[in-house]
């Protein structure tokens, strides 16, 4: 297969060049994009093409076909978990949430995470790679045919870290949102990050309308660097300048993902920090009660220490929302199935 090209993760313009090559008209391309955009799994599906251009197609490229490894079904919210199996067995997670105005779908970009940050599932040492545009996209393309929905908003905060997959993502994110394929728009996409300062710069000269979430996590370099090893590269004084660059280019408000961990980083002083570190800042801060991971010593903050936080923040003019939790029934959260998934594979052997 490695010689053939991966059709699925061609932009319909480079669809256009293909077509091109093989004496094709360029309407050709438009249908193409349109019937994998539909999720099919083979060239035979695509019906108005001719047989001798489905079998030339079928030479030269593959659609990549991802199988439900596991699904799981929330008995309180009906949020639906997924464990996709790729083509070259690795497992990936992807969420589908249902909301009052319509389905929201995490996704992964990468299988495996090698940002290594403490309180997170995901992280798995040499274990990562890579996913490809139509890997990307098959999360979403695979959930709504199993559920027969359709998606409305999509969150690249399921494992990986999609700015460590630069170009795939990018190529990902033009392909959903063209008008001809799912045609998602980019104000109904968010793009969580780690912090990798270089990249927000790059994705800040493309003006995308999409919504950038960057894992803070801490207010204080002390804390950070305790959570999340890509602090020590990109530390909070190169971290929130980029920050503040990437709302100048875009006029797009970031989002602060921060996630509440007991002791750690809930405290009074660590809001007023917080609240110093965000000064002025157009932005929107999220706080995510922790999720438990199995073995970590880390505790979620008290329902009393959210508010108070929460509260901190909202009185000095800081827009702060506490993360709804779908799903806790059915190891929703990052990274959890599939470590469970792969912990039984151990035990299996
Ligand atoms: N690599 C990207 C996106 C994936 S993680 C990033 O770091 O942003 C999506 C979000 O979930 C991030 O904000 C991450 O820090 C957070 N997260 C990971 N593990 C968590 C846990 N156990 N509890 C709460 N939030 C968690």
């Amino acid at each position: 297969m490695q010689d053939k090209l991966c059709i699925k993760s061609m932009h319909p313009a480079a669809l256009v060049s293909l077509m091109e090559e093989l004496g094709q008209p360029a309407y050709r391309a438009q249908q193409v994009f349109r019937w994998l955009s539909m999720g099919v799994s083979s060239f035979d599906e695509m019906t108005n093409l001719s047989k001798a251009l489905r079998a030339e197609l079928a030479g030269r490229c593959f659609i990549t076909v991802p199988s439900i490894a596991r699904r799981q079904v929330s008995a309180h919210d009906g949020t639906v978990k997924y464990l996709f199996e790729l083509g070259d067995g690795s497992c990936i997670e992807t969420v589908l949430m249902k909301y009052e105005h319509g389905y929201s779908i995490c996704l992964s970009t990468q299988a495996g995470c090698k940002m290594g940050c403490v309180f997170c599932a995901s992280y798995e040492k040499g274990a990562t790679r890579n996913l490809t545009p139509a890997e990307i996209y098959d999360q979403i393309l695979w959930a709504q045919k199993d559920r027969g929905v359709r998606v409305s908003n999509i969150v690249l905060m399921g494992t990986g870290e999609p700015l460590d997959n630069y170009d795939n993502v990018l190529t990902f994110l033009r392909i959903v949102s063209h008008p001809q394929g799912l045609n998602i728009g980019m104000r109904h996409i968010s793009l969580s990050t780690c912090g990798l300062v270089p990249k927000i710069d790059e994705l800040a000269q493309l003006r995308l309308q999409l919504t950038l979430s960057v894992s803070l996590h801490a207010p204080t370099n002390a804390i950070r660097d305790k959570l999340m090893p890509v602090n020590k590269s990109y530390p909070l004084e190169k971290l929130m300048p980029a920050c503040r660059r990437y709302f100048e280019l875009t006029g797009r408000r970031i989002s602060f993902e921060y996630a509440m961990i007991r002791g750690v980083n809930d405290t009074p002083q660590c809001a007023a920090a917080l609240v110093r570190l965000l000064g002025g800042m157009q932005c929107h801060v999220n706080l995510i009660p922790l999720n438990h991971v199995d073995g970590s010593p880390l505790k979620p903050s008290t329902r009393e220490d959210l508010r108070a936080f929460q509260n901190a923040l909202i009185r000095k003019g800081i827009t702060t929302t506490v993360r709804r939790s779908l799903g806790g029934d059915i190891d929703a959260s990052c990274g959890q199935l599939r470590r469970k998934a792969a912990a039984q594979k151990e035990d299996d052997q």
